[in-house]
């Protein structure tokens, strides 16, 4: 695989960053992912805007202006012959030669910034989005500021093994008895007509998908109601769903020991991927 790497185009075995880069050391750092259905990125104005937001919130510096972020997407995505993935990158504070808890000066300590690429043929045609997810409730045990997409991922990452552990695909979080949203997803349940979903704030990442589908939404004749919701509401719903960069819209169909609806995919959120993959593909550049 051939990877970025602060400027450079490298075989992924020779790209190397430093013992003191304040990510390895202290989770200082963001990123984001981007998935590419036939060999076009999807919703790259989106992320790139999302990561410009996180660095600002974290004060941190972006070291390339969107268009070179797009020709880098778009040279890993040619040297790859990447035609369906994910492109992960990462940008952090850089490592300043020593261990300490102050930021470094962002005069002199340049950031850090990775690009990589992971393919995954049937991304689109997923048979998970055919049979629908298993997820479990746990408790939302992260930090504050879920709107920051910083690499601190273990409590997620803990959540997925929860899950796993259970026989589920995955975990929805819930904090003060409301669902916040999945381990690597905002989550969603449909009553009637009507998408529910919490709204943004510091509580959740405001997903890329997210806005899109809650955009969407018209065209498959469905209301968007935000609001926090309970884990019994959504085992009680119609249908449920989640959605993210990689999984587009992915039903629901399960939640702890109760089905959702009748148990299997519902058709409106299966109506509400279509639509995504249809607009997004003809919007992908
Ligand atoms: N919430 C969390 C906690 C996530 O990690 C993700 C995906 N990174 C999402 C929501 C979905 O965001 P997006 O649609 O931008 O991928």
């Amino acid at each position: 695989r051939t990877v970025y790497l602060n400027g450079e185009y490298l075989p992924e075995h020779e790209a190397k960053v430093s013992i003191f880069d304040r990510a390895f050391l202290m989770a200082d750092g963001v990123y984001e992912v981007t998935s590419v259905l036939g060999g076009k990125l999807i919703d790259f104005p989106g992320h790139a805007a999302r990561l410009d937001r996180s660095l600002t919130e974290l004060g941190m510096r972006n070291p390339v202006s969107t268009d070179e972020l797009l020709e880098i997407h778009r040279e890993l995505v040619r040297a790859n012959d990447l035609d369906e993935g994910l492109i992960y990158l990462q940008i952090t504070r850089g490592a300043p030669g020593d261990r300490d808890f102050v930021f470094p000066d962002p005069e002199t300590t340049e950031p850090t910034i990775v690009l990589f690429t992971q393919s995954k043929p049937g991304l689109a045609d997923s048979p998970s989005a055919k049979k629908g997810l298993h997820v479990i409730s746990i408790a939302d045990e992260r930090w504050g500021r879920r709107d920051i997409k910083t690499v601190q991922l273990l409590y997620p990452s803990m959540g997925k093994m929860m899950a796993k552990k259970a026989g589920a695909d995955d975990a929805w979080m819930v904090q003060d008895g409301f669902v916040t949203e999945g381990t690597s997803n905002n989550a969603y349940f449909i009553k009637g007509n009507r998408i529910v979903t919490r709204p943004r704030s510091y509580d959740i990442l405001h997903g890329i998908t997210r806005a899109a589908v809650l955009r969407f939404a018209a065209e498959a004749q469905m209301e968007v109601e935000e609001r926090p919701f309970t884990v019994d509401e959504a085992k009680q719903a119609d249908e449920a769903f989640i959605t993210s960069a990689s999984a587009f819209v992915t039903p629901v169909v399960r939640i702890d020991d109760t089905p959702v609806g009748d148990g299997t995919p519902g058709p409106k959120a299966l109506r509400l991927r279509e639509i995504y993959l249809e607009e997004s593909l003809k919007a992908a550049i």
